[in-house]
């Protein structure tokens, strides 16, 4: 999608920090991190919001959440705990329109969240 910011990144025409990629997602540190882990792992197909995935979609999403909990293991927040985060649309305060999981870790993180 060409006015894509994340298809860009998976394209590889607007850099990332990656930290894990494979054949259906790639993970890469959030630019504005929220914790001391902050990772977004997306699907390296354009999907808009969550509101867009299919039935058709359901290998794409369960690979998403292994990804999101593989780097979980592997940024080592494992056992001390993670959060991971789907915004969908403008009340939960969604900014970029491909489809993405936060993972967040390194500190107690508060509950319910804002
Ligand atoms: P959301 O608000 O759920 O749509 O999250 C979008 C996230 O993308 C935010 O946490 C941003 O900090 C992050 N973000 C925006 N641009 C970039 C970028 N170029 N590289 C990495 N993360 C980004
Ligand atoms: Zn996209």
């Amino acid at each position: 999608m060409a006015d894509c910011l994340f298809c860009k990144i998976v394209e590889g025409t607007i850099p990332a920090k990656k930290v894990h990629e494979d054949e259906h997602t790639l993970a890469f540190h959030d630019i504005a991190p929220h914790a001391p882990t902050h990772v977004l792992v997306i699907p390296r197909r354009h999907v808009p919001t969550l509101n867009d995935v299919t039935l058709e979609d359901r290998e794409l999403m369960g690979s998403l959440l292994l990804s999101a909990t593989k780097v979980a293991r592997e940024l080592g927040v494992a056992d001390s705990g993670y959060r991971l985060v789907m915004n969908c649309n403008r009340d939960a305060g969604q900014t970029v329109f491909h489809v993405h999981v936060h993972v967040l870790g390194g500190r107690p993180l508060a509950w319910p969240p804002g």
